[in-house]
């Protein structure tokens, strides 16, 4: 057997991906400079539990196809697992793991009692017809129903997800049980039990966060120029509520077009634009630009929201932006966060950017447990809270420890891990 055959047929932990890489980077780059027992590092990094399923469905053609489908369980010595559902073509085991770690140390980073978890399809929703995305989502929930639950692990939607979504996971994991089981998902539409202000609030916390850093230099929103990366759930509520609040929204991008006006962009005009073409080409009230032209573009705050690795080390020297705020999960890769930091760029990352969604989640997931439901006031005031005291420990740790916002905020949510299992001890 030839090198390149063996290395057809190695297992695929053996070939980590560069996410998975660069979220183990992020981790040890902070771990060795923590005065942890060295031991725990291995606990710390090792997912709980990996679920890989396969979900054959019947097309809307008559023809039967089958998805893999995969559930990450990352560290759970703080609470009940919980974290999005991703439906896309890019979605691996590997990504998932990753991304369930981010989710553990966000989680602990907002104290949140939950430990960190992700989930996925493989698969383009878009090509999917809603009765085909029904039949999937109920076989992949059906399939994922032995480590899902309200006191197990909660999904909630991510990337190519959504409130519907969520009332079919919902309804699904109920029919099987024989009763209404709220707390099984959050991001569930308010008709079926969701929580008012769940729809925004990544968005809502990535504003949060963005304007108490900018008050911390004397600034405000109506002060700065913003270019967003995605269209979907965190750019366009991101760039919504910026708008409002005074900032100009000078770029905006999606998969396949950006758009760019330096006096600054009707939000909600592109948004309903997006909604009814799926596009943001031929939207007549901003200029066109090539997609990659944004990261690079003239603005001051630049907001990554749609994928994990876009800011990599051919994009961050050239980003203008004095700050970047992470609404997508992973979107700088390490090598990027050093050229940035290095160029005086501040980086408000991830774990602590879009905590918003998770946080509002969790709101969800009390008020379902407790048949009590919040007005939009109690919930935005709460996120608020909650987000701005995230913010100001971080600061205070990175004034604390002269260090980056990603250094003080993984130091702070690893610490908290770390603790609840060493308290816990080890089983058996
Ligand atoms: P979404 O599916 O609603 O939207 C994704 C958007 O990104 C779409 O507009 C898509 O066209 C665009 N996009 C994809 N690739 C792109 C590229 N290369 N360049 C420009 N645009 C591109 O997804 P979402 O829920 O908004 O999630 C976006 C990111 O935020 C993901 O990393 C997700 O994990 C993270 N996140 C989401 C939530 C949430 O509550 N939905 C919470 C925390 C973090």
């Amino acid at each position: 057997m030839t090198l390149a055959q063996t290395d057809r047929l190695a297992p695929t932990h053996f070939r980590h991906s560069a996410f998975w890489q660069n979220a183990h980077l992020y981790f040890d780059r902070v771990f060795q400079t923590m005065s942890l027992d060295q031991t725990w590092r291995s606990v710390l990094t090792t997912p709980k539990r990996v679920l890989s399923v396969s979900c054959p469905i019947r097309r809307d053609d008559g023809t039967i196809q089958v998805f893999t489908g995969y559930r990450a369980q990352h560290n759970g010595a703080r609470g009940p697992f919980k974290g999005g559902i991703r439906y896309d073509v890019s979605v691996t085991q590997d990504e998932c793991m990753a991304l369930a770690m981010l989710q553990t140390w966000k989680n602990a980073l907002v104290d949140l009692p939950f430990g960190g978890a992700k989930g996925g399809i493989v698969c383009d929703p878009k090509k999917l017809s809603m009765t085909e995305k029904e039949r999937l989502t109920r076989r992949y929930t059906s399939e994922i129903m032995p480590i899902i639950g309200p006191n197990m692990d909660i999904p909630a939607p991510d990337l190519g997800t959504d409130s519907q979504i969520m009332a079919w996971v919902l309804d699904t994991y109920s029919m099987m049980v024989g009763h209404q089981e709220l707390g099984v998902v959050t991001g569930k539409p308010v008709a079926c039990g969701g929580s008012v202000g769940r729809e925004d609030a990544t968005g809502r916390g990535v504003m949060n966060i963005l304007r108490k850093f900018l008050a911390t230099q004397n600034k405000q929103l109506s002060d700065v120029r913003v270019a967003v990366q995605g269209f979907g759930n965190v750019g366009y509520h991101s760039a919504r509520l910026l708008d409002d609040r005074g900032a100009t929204v000078v770029a905006i991008s999606e998969r396949a077009s950006a758009i760019y006006d330096e006096s600054g962009i009707d939000v909600e005009a592109a948004g309903a634009f997006y909604k009814e073409n799926g596009t943001l080409k031929g939207f007549a009230g901003a200029d066109e630009i090539a997609n990659d032209e944004l990261l690079a573009c003239d603005c001051d705050v630049l907001i990554p929201a749609a994928m994990e690795n876009t800011i990599d080390e051919s994009i961050a020297p050239h980003i203008k932006a004095h700050t970047v705020v992470e609404g997508a999960n992973g979107p700088t890769t390490p090598k990027a966060d050093e050229i940035l930091r290095d160029n005086g760029v501040t980086v408000l990352p991830d774990i602590l950017a879009n905590a918003g969604g998770v946080t509002v989640s969790y709101f969800e997931w009390v008020q379902g447990l407790d048949n009590y439901f919040w007005n939009a006031k109690r919930v935005q005031d709460e996120l608020q809270r909650v987000m701005e005291s995230a913010f100001d420990q971080v600061n205070a740790k990175a004034d604390e420890s002269d260090c980056d916002y990603r250094t003080a905020a993984y130091t702070i949510a690893i610490s908290r891990v770390a603790e609840a299992c060493r308290l816990k001890g080890l089983f058996p």
